[in-house]
């Protein structure tokens, strides 16, 4: 039997249709043939525009987070072992700035460190994610303490933006502007993402795709699921929280959803419990904790105003040091923080493979 060629056609029967897509885009941005307009982006999935300028060299495909070919040399590259990965250090940290506590989701560490990398010129430059309009999270690239400051915890609702919770998306499609990187005056970017991002830019760095020898520093943000909120959505959860959405001042993740009140009130859902807001696509991931990321961050583990921090490799634990000696970010002792991060892998790890299994089979050829 002759083996079929990946392309875009392959991804769109493995990972498209049967509902696994991961939303990254990474696909449509660096399609090779990006200039003769092969993909776009309709209705949240990749489609083929112009499907005779393809060049079917397989690209779109191997750099997904969703297809396999190169997940074993990711796993090999970044010393995968079960349920979370390989690390050297759990820290648990929060900013020291004012500031940045006023508007962050946990403990502002992602935030605090950059600027701390901004400043000390380790990096020139970060891609982020920013609340922008009313449906959507911009991708952004910020240089400037400013601009990091405007996307401190703007993943999950906060008080400033909950005007918009009801046209509300977790969801930050980054490689838009990974893809400018290259044409800008500078060399060595973080990036801030969700477990599927961060396997996208391991993936392009495997293959040497540019711009991806730019990013330099991956923060992995701990992702059990991403969420979408359409009118169902919202009066799911307005009944679930017995309040109006009006009345919510912030809404986290950690094991669970915690929901916030203007009164005071926190609400507590188990994260089995948000059918209806969930992204479909997201039940078929499998990576709760970042595996290929430099640090992997959450609230999970922390007392309430800081952020859990799986260092993974030496450098990034030498950054952290410098940024608590120069004042950055401080630390308190960890407990058992461990043990609760391998537990969500584990629940996460077995959904994705029990919802893989089951979309696979229902769209694969009887
Ligand atoms: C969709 C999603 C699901 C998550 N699920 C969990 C979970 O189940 N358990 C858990 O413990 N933690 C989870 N987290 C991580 C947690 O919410 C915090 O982002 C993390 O603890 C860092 O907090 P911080 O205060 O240090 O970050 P901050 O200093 O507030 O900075 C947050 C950074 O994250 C970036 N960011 C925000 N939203 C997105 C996005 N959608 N995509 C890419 N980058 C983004 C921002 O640009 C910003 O730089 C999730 C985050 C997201 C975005």
């Amino acid at each position: 039997m002759v083996e079929e060629r990946l392309s875009f056609r392959t991804l769109n029967k493995e990972v498209i249709e049967p509902g696994i897509c991961a939303a990254c885009y990474g696909c449509v941005s660096f399609c090779t043939a990006n200039e003769l307009n092969v993909l776009t982006v309709e209705k949240d999935r990749p489609v083929y525009c112009d499907e005779k300028n393809c060049l079917e060299d397989g690209i779109c495909y191997l750099i997904c987070p969703r297809t396999p070919h190169l997940d074993k040399a990711l796993e090999t590259k970044f010393q995968y072992k079960d349920p979370i990965g390989s690390y050297i250090s759990v820290r648990i940290l929060r900013t020291t700035d004012e500031e940045i506590a006023q508007v962050c989701c946990d403990g502002g560490v992602v935030t605090s460190l950059l600027q701390f990398m901004l400043d000390t010129k380790k990096i020139d430059g970060a891609v982020l994610s920013k609340r922008e309009g009313l449906w959507n999270s911009e991708p952004v690239i910020t240089t400037r303490f400013e601009d990091l400051l405007e996307c401190a915890g703007s993943s999950l609702v906060q008080s400033r933006s909950v005007r918009n919770l009801g046209d509300w998306t977790t969801y930050a499609p980054i490689f838009a502007a990974l893809k400018k990187l290259n044409l800008l005056d500078l060399a060595k970017f973080a990036v801030v993402g969700t477990p599927c991002q961060i396997s996208t830019i391991r993936k392009m760095q495997l293959l040497h795709i540019v711009p991806s020898h730019l990013v330099r520093f991956t923060v992995g943000l701990f992702c059990f699921e991403n969420f979408r909120m359409n009118d169902e959505g919202k009066k799911y959860l307005q009944q679930r929280i017995g309040a109006d959405l009006g009345e919510i001042q912030k809404v986290n993740l950690k094991d669970d959803f915690i929901i916030r009140l203007k009164d005071g009130k926190v609400v507590h859902v188990d994260l089995d419990d948000l059918g209806p807001i969930v992204r479909s696509e997201c039940l078929a991931c499998t990576d709760f904790s970042n595996y290929a990321a430099d640090i992997s961050v959450g609230g999970l583990g922390s007392p309430d105003g800081y952020t859990t921090v799986l260092v993974r490799n030496h450098e990034a634990q030498r950054l952290i040091n410098q940024a608590i000696s120069q004042g950055y970010i401080e630390e308190t002792p960890q407990h058992d923080a461990v043990e609760k991060i391998k537990k969500m892998a584990e629940r996460k790890r077995a959904r994705g493979e029990r919802v893989l299994r089951e979309r696979k089979a229902k769209y694969s050829p009887a």
